[in-house]
């Protein structure tokens, strides 16, 4: 804690804070999590599991892990700091300018390449909303906050341990099935739909109505000067069964996100997320927005 000095608050949770620190030696600036640590031992190995999956990850779309350490009952984590705050306020800032597409597309590429690049590592985010999207001054995206992640190693075990923001959570869930990698898919289709229309797509005055819109998984079409492509990849994430949605590679492999991997984004972003999808993308040269995705065993990561 000696090596970093506090300059201000940037968040604040249940968990405890989100810190904007300065790196004595270096001046760098990073953000810096302080969680309470609970008093017993296994909802401290709980929260250390954060610290343990973020640091597992290496990518340009997920923010890059420091270092972590405990003091005084608290467990800090370190990490790259955005600048450019998350995209929830992004969104509200809007004061209901819709984006264009082209932002929207270049922003949810980088999305699936991060949700790809954890699902590679068989971690599950869980939490996939807008406020935990974020964002730097240069136009990166970076999926933080891996408070509710969990490496997936026996499916059932997320059954009943899912806490995920309600908006967000998929049918699955409230039928008490399953988390699995088509879950996050499900959360990442609510981003994309609230970047198109700066509204959630399921909204409802209780959580029962909330939880019955979802399950019937009706939404409102986009504003129609959208092309049909981004219509067809949100109506793909809404598909009430998790098999029937595309995984992160599959998003990545075909038409408009495909051409955007290829055409905008840096050769070693290209390289990091590597050669398996790429071959996909050669294999689907002929693939229009009606390419079916392969059937999938349920909860199965298949990446
Ligand atoms: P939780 O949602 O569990 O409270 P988060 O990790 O999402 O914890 O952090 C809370 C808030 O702090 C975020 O919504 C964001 O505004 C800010 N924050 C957290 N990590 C960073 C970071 N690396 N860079 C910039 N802001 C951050
Ligand atoms: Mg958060």
């Amino acid at each position: 804690m000696d090596d970093y000095t506090v300059l201000r608050m940037i968040g604040e949770g249940s968990f405890g804070r989100a810190l904007l620190v300065q790196h004595e030696s270096s001046n760098q600036m990073f953000a810096m999590k302080e969680i309470r640590l609970p008093k017993s031992f296994s909802n401290t190995q709980n929260s250390r599991k954060e610290a343990v999956l973020l640091a597992k990850m290496k990518h340009p779309n997920i923010v890059a892990f420091k270092e972590s350490f405990e003091a005084e009952g608290h467990l800090y984590i370190v990490m790259e700091y955005c600048d450019g705050g998350d995209l929830m306020q992004k969104i509200k800032q809007q004061k209901g300018k819709l984006f264009p597409e082209d932002m929207i597309l270049n922003w949810f590429t980088q999305m699936c390449l991060g949700v790809n690049h954890i699902h590679k590592k068989r971690v599950l985010h869980r939490d996939i909303k807008s406020k935990n999207i974020f964002l730097t001054q240069n136009g990166k995206v970076k999926l933080g906050d891996f408070g509710s992640a969990r490496l997936l190693s026996s499916q059932m075990a997320f059954a009943c341990t899912y806490v995920g923001t309600p908006y967000y959570v998929p049918p699955e869930i409230w039928e008490n099935l399953p988390y699995n990698n088509k879950s996050d898919i499900w959360s990442l289709g609510c981003i994309l739909y609230e970047l198109c229309t700066l509204r959630h797509p399921f909204q409802a005055n209780s959580w029962k109505n909330l939880i019955l819109k979802v399950c019937q998984g009706s939404i409102s079409p986009l504003p129609s000067h959208y092309s049909y492509e981004l219509q067809f990849l949100v109506k793909q994430m809404f598909k009430r069964n998790p098999s029937h949605r595309p995984s992160a590679t599959t998003l990545l492999s075909q038409g408009v996100i495909a051409r955007l991997v290829q055409k905008c984004l840096p050769p070693e972003i290209i390289m990091e997320y590597g050669e398996e999808v790429l071959e996909e993308i050669k294999n689907s040269k002929h693939n229009t927005p009606r390419k079916k995705t392969p059937p999938c065993t349920s909860g199965r990561i298949r990446l």
